[in-house]
């Protein structure tokens, strides 16, 4: 079972490092870039196979005809629910093209009007409702938003008689839990050397009362200690104060908890974030390009061939009644480059967002689709032989 207070640090640090509304662009401006900054590269024009790794919602449809129109091929599918990279089809892929183009993108909502991100506007349903989006990603982040919102609410803070007192729920102070939200109990009393807390003040029926640590009463001195009735910690409840320890499969790679293998090192983050369907987003791509570039550079398939890959954020902004598709805009992240001599390079988010800049909007090579449709209905029917 993960316990993943360790790597907290590092990963939480790389989240902070995304940029977002400064290197956001439009798909319809993204797409003809990305296909210059291949042929920038040398890719041969006619001989370029682009996959997309997307999750399966359909709200990713209109970046995927984007991609098909301007790379005059239907994309590969590298991608499995959520935006992780299904890495076991890396060999049909290389097999599929001359020259590789690869982008891996989560993705998530955007309403304009309440300005909220993780709800997209299903126009197909009923009553044109709003739901989660990534539904994948939202579903997932559920449980522990409810399990950070039971501490929020059940850990309280008060002064009295000369002391600051914190007290906290018996559920939170079961160490024996085999998953839920964990208190770093050192932030809030002061523990003995084996991390045990003291004993309580006095206990309630359903709580313990402790002296809270210094470290603790220093780091929340915008709270109102004094107050008349008992103040719950709510938004103070910050994530360097706990973590998450969670039943789910940690071998199947790429397989149904695989989304939440990535989250779960960072979960503190997402669920005290103000968007947290957003930030889970970024975190996944962030894991996800780290891991897939990785996993290219060593696939055979891929040795002596040029390769692109490019890891981002789909923001799907809710469609219109009138419009057909989202407006949705590509937050690139980072790139892997590698051509047929074994070269390699990585460009972080700034170089990769000024590669995309420089390229030109005009792309002689995308193909007309209603043309492309056309000619193939008027073809003569080849029949089948049976
Ligand atoms: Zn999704």
């Amino acid at each position: 079972m993960p316990n993943t207070d360790q790597s907290l640090g590092s990963l939480s640090s790389l989240l902070g490092t995304f940029n977002m509304a400064a290197v956001s662009m439009r798909y319809s401006h993204f797409a003809p870039r990305v296909y210059n900054l291949c042929r920038s590269l040398n890719f041969e024009s006619g001989k370029i196979m682009p996959s997309r790794a997307f999750c399966s919602d359909e709200s990713q449809g209109y970046p995927i005809i984007l991609l098909a129109k301007h790379f005059g091929t239907f994309p590969f599918n590298h991608g499995l629910v959520g935006g992780i990279v299904a890495t076991d089809r890396h060999g049909p892929h290389a097999q599929h093209g001359k020259d590789l183009f690869i982008i891996q993108a989560s993705h998530v909502g955007y309403d304009p009007n309440s300005k909220q991100f993780g709800m997209y506007r299903r126009l197909q349903t009923s009553q044109q409702n709003a739901t989660s989006n990534c539904g994948k990603i939202c579903n997932a982040l559920e449980w522990y938003l409810n399990e950070y919102k039971f501490a929020q609410n059940n850990i309280f803070l008060k002064y009295e008689k000369g002391k600051h007192l914190v007290i906290i729920d018996n559920h939170l102070l079961h160490l024996e839990r085999e998953q839920g939200l964990f208190l770093k109990l050192d932030h809030f009393v002061d523990v003995d050397n084996r991390g045990m807390p003291p004993l309580p003040e006095s206990s309630t029926s359903t709580a313990k009362v402790f002296i809270a640590s210094k470290k603790l009463v220093d780091s929340l001195n915008d709270f109102d200690w004094n107050a008349d009735s008992l103040q719950a910690i709510q938004q103070d409840l910050k994530p360097d104060l706990f973590y998450f320890k969670r039943n789910i499969s940690q071998h199947a790679d790429e397989g149904r908890d695989h989304l939440e293998k990535n989250l779960l090192p960072v979960m503190p983050y997402i669920v005290s974030s103000e968007s947290p369907a957003l930030t889970a987003a970024q975190a996944n791509t962030q894991i996800e390009f780290d891991r897939t570039f990785r996993s290219i550079a060593q696939d055979p398939a891929y040795k002596s061939k040029k390769v692109l890959f490019i890891s981002g954020l789909n923001i799907d902004i809710s469609p219109q009644s009138e419009q057909i598709f989202p407006l949705t805009k590509f937050i690139p992240w980072a790139a892997y480059i590698q051509d047929e001599n074994g070269q390699q390079q990585t460009w972080e988010q700034k170089e990769l967002y000024e590669k995309l800049m420089q390229q030109s909007l005009e792309n002689t090579d995308q193909i007309n689709l209603e043309s492309a449709i056309k000619v193939m209905q008027n073809t003569k029917e080849i029949l089948l032989p049976f």
